[in-house]
């Protein structure tokens, strides 16, 4: 029988999306879409490290853990410039390598533009978009030094609509989207390859007071072709993909999983 024959081939394709062997670094896994890429990326196979600001990702290592994958918990404030480089090589002792990486940790803060305090832009644009920059760039030197990596940026609606009264978030996500681009790339020929995810409306803490706010609700429900909130998981499957060899032709790419919203 050949290799053609539909069993072979169901195998084969299945196979491509397996992670056994690889190590991540998910940032901003202890909580939200973090915690569901880092538990996915696990359950294909990869060992984790599941990286947390105000706390190391303990809980979701420690899932990960309890279903018998390889996780580490370590945690660091990317909102100062000295934390990737601290972040990288921390994560780097303890896995060997990082062969995917998930620049997901993210902050928003809301006020008016015309009195958008600039501590706060900068602190928005820091966690948001120059820190990915010197993740992916780290992360990178190994993964080019190998002749292959997989990164993978979260970006937001806000990539490409402007919202209202978030100027340095949309401005930053309009940032990764650019980034994901430009490093993407530089790095195809070395068999790098450089995505992002592009999120809706998801159930996660971020968006509580929205879910909770009846009229809001009602009327993001109404936008949203899918009529219903994006779950944690359904943007983990879509990191799996762009983590695995599945994924291997994609470079530059700005995966919407938003329910159809960018569509309408
Ligand atoms: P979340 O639960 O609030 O997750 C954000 C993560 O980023 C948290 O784990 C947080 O860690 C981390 N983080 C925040 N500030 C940080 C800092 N200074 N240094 C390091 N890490 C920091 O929200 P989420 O919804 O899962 O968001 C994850 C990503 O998806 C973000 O990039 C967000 O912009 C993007 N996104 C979400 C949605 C949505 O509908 N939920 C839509 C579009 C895009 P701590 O909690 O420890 O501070």
């Amino acid at each position: 029988m050949s290799d053609a024959t539909p069993s072979a081939t169901a195998q084969g394709i299945l196979q491509k999306f397996q992670l056994h062997g690889k190590t991540a670094l998910v940032t901003g896994s202890a909580t939200g879409l973090g915690a569901a890429i880092a538990i996915a990326l696990a359950q294909a196979g990869a060992a984790v490290a599941c990286h947390g600001n105000r706390r190391a990702a303990q809980d979701t290592a420690d899932t990960i853990t309890a279903a018998g994958g390889h996780a580490v918990a370590l945690s660091a404030d990317l909102a100062h410039t000295a934390s990737p480089e601290a972040l990288i090589n921390h994560v780097t002792e303890a896995l060997g390598q990082i062969d995917i990486l998930v620049n997901n940790a993210g902050t928003i803060i809301r006020h008016e533009a015309v009195e958008f305090p600039l501590d706060d832009w900068m602190t928005v644009l820091q966690v948001n978009l120059t820190s990915v920059f010197q993740l992916s760039q780290l992360a990178a030197k190994g993964m080019l030094e190998r002749g292959e990596g997989k990164i993978i940026n979260i970006a937001s609606l806000l990539s490409f609509q402007g919202g209202i009264r978030v100027p340095a978030y949309a401005a930053s996500k309009g940032g990764v989207a650019q980034l994901t681009k430009a490093l993407a790339n530089e790095w195809a020929a070395r068999n790098v390859q450089v995505n992002a995810i592009a999120p809706g409306y998801m159930r996660t803490d971020n968006t509580s007071a929205l879910q909770a706010d009846e009229t809001r609700n009602r009327q993001i429900l109404e936008r949203i072709p899918t009529g219903r909130w994006g779950e944690p998981e359904d943007l983990a499957a879509a990191a799996v993909f762009l983590a695995s060899s599945a994924s291997n032709y994609i470079t530059g790419a700005i995966l919407n999983v938003d329910g159809g919203w960018l569509a309408r």
